[in-house]
């Protein structure tokens, strides 16, 4: 076992070799987003044999796509739904203190154009305070108008009569998904991307295991396993179909939208929430990574995809609003990025939504014996790996070991975040990071002049983070397709010579990656 500190080992050789020398597992979890890269950590940390399979990339579906808060859920505030905020707030207080190296706290202004609303969004923010209680991040407070003009410079002021300042999480998604990827090998579990999970082994009607496919070989596993979670997110019903082809669709789907912009457009360091816009819904504008987002949406849609696309009244709606209270109106020849992501809305009759604890997430065992996990939010993602672990261990019988990860640090945890190292993300390894970036001339050098990021990344993210395509070295492990799009399929060819390099791949495969990674870039912007 390796703990925070030291070089992570994600390790996709060793973790293939796992795999072939078979036995059972404990567990297996079929998904490597949130849910399913909390619940491997969760297990492993508890000392159970743990194994997740990623049928493409970790945070590749919902996780990479989120507005990027660790939050309590305002809005459920407003509707009367105290312990879902409670609980929500208590794992964002945890998620700061166990991952200071990717979240941190936001201030927020909530601009008021009414005196009725400072009352209402003072009251409801004081509440949100009171409910976080000791894990709360700073009080909340009235706001002035000249207050409110001075902390947000491009905020509309006609009508403006004050507001209230709150404090909120923010995180990079993708990163703490790394990071928990990271924590849980570091515990011992083997973790695999690029494997999908294509049926279940059954033995006399119990789940008995899964057989896998390695994506980049073709190479098919038969594996097993004492308990089967299904934590794939907005494919769940792929997998449920598999344990029973006859299952009701158990999900509707609904898809949220932002766009990034240049800095400029909010020059604060607080972001500004619109609790009501006038159609009645929440919008964000956010300071993240240097860059100002904008979002979101709620548009219902019929199929599940790993790449949705935004739709062009989403993007009219977003910069309309965004022309309404802002000083400066984005057009489309600003958005540097748009990116989406698909909510799953759980229908399923007779799910455990309705146990003593409220919660928006959803745990379902089948008769079977498939454990189910969908829903819920990745500032819960610990909370819901708890319960899912508690339920994967009864239906395994395995031997009942308390959950350890309520206090429990992830890996590269630091004391402090220093905001002004370019390598923060990386906490405890940024050490091991430097090594590489002085390997090879060049390396400490920008991966392009509007990004963030410099060159030896690349090959770090090859050798440490399981990154096997430009895409997720440019997607995932550095935000650079959603930062600037363009810049980053410029910087597609120095990406691709790196990772050919360290992967040992040839150059028909560097220009596939290039082209392939330029097609999505450029469905990247508007
Ligand atoms: C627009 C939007 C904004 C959001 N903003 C926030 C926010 O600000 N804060 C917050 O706390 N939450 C937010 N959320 C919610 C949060 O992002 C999700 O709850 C969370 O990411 C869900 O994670 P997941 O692991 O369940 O699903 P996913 O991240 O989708 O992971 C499922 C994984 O399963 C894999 N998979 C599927 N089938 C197979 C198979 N057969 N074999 C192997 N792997 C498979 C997929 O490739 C995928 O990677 C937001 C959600 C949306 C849509």
């Amino acid at each position: 076992m390796r703990m925070g500190g030291m070089t992570t080992e994600l390790n996709r050789v060793a973790g293939l070799s796992a795999l072939a020398a078979g036995g059972v597992w404990d567990l297996v979890i079929i998904g490597g987003g949130a849910t399913g890269l909390g619940t491997a950590l969760d297990a492993a940390a508890r000392g159970y044999r743990t194994l997740l399979l990623e049928g493409h990339d970790f945070a590749k579906g919902t996780s990479s796509r989120a507005t990027k808060l660790v939050h309590g859920g305002v809005r459920y505030l407003a509707q009367g739904n105290l312990h879902l905020v409670r609980h929500a707030l208590h794992e964002r207080g945890r998620l700061l203190a166990n991952a200071p190296q990717v979240t941190r706290r936001q201030g927020f202004v909530v601009p008021c154009y009414r005196w009725w609303d400072m009352a209402f969004y003072g009251a409801g923010l004081f509440a949100y305070d009171l409910l976080a209680g000791r894990l709360g991040l700073g009080r909340s407070r009235l706001l002035s108008r000249a207050e409110v003009m001075r902390r947000l410079p491009t905020v509309k002021t006609d009508g403006l009569v004050g507001g209230i300042h709150y404090y909120d999480g923010q995180f990079d998604d993708s990163r703490l998904a790394i990071t928990i990827a990271a924590s849980a090998a570091d515990h011992g579990a083997t973790l695999l991307n690029y494997v999908r999970v294509t049926g279940l082994l059954k033995q006399d009607g119990r789940i008995a295991g899964v057989t896998a496919r390695d994506m980049e070989t073709g190479t098919d596993y038969s594996i097993q396993a004492k308990s089967v979670v299904n934590a794939a997110g907005i494919f769940m019903d792929e997998i449920r179909h598999m344990d029973r082809p006859d299952l009701a669709e158990g999900l509707s789907l609904s898809q949220g939208i932002h766009l990034v912009l240049d800095a400029g457009f909010l020059a604060s360091d607080d972001a500004i929430l619109i609790p009501k816009t006038a159609d009645g819904r929440v919008l964000f504008v956010l300071p993240w990574l240097g860059r100002t987002v904008i979002g979101t949406t709620d548009t219902p849609i019929d199929s599940a995809s790993l790449e949705p696309h935004a739709q062009e009244s989403e993007i009219a709606f977003l910069l309309d609003h965004a022309a309404h209270y802002l000083t400066r109106a984005p057009s489309r020849s600003d958005v540097l990025s748009v990116f989406t992501g698909i909510r799953p809305l759980v229908k399923v009759k007779g799910a455990s939504g309705t146990s003593a604890v409220p919660r928006d997430h959803v745990l379902m065992v089948s008769d079977s014996g498939l454990v189910t996990i969908t829903g819920g939010k990745w500032t819960t993602y610990r909370e819901m790996a708890e319960q899912t672990v508690d339920a994967a261990a009864r239906v395994g019988d395995l031997s009942p070991v308390p959950c350890p990860t309520a206090g429990l640090h992830l890996h590269g945890w630091v004391p402090y975040r220093d905001p002004t190292d370019p390598l923060a993300a990386y906490g405890a390894d940024a050490p091991a990071v430097r090594a590489v970036l002085a390997e090879q001339p060049g390396w400490d050098t920008p991966l392009h002049p509007n990004l963030p990021y410099v060159r030896g990344e690349a090959a770090y993210a090859a050798r440490h983070l399981m990154a096997r395509t430009v895409e997720d070295v440019l997607s995932r492990r550095t935000r650079s397709l959603l930062l600037d799009a363009m810049a980053a399929a410029e910087a597609a060819p120095v990406v691709a010579a790196i990772l050919g390099a360290e992967l040992g791949r040839d150059d028909i495969w560097i220009e596939r990656e290039v082209a392939s990674f330029r097609a999505l870039a450029s469905a990247s912007v508007v």
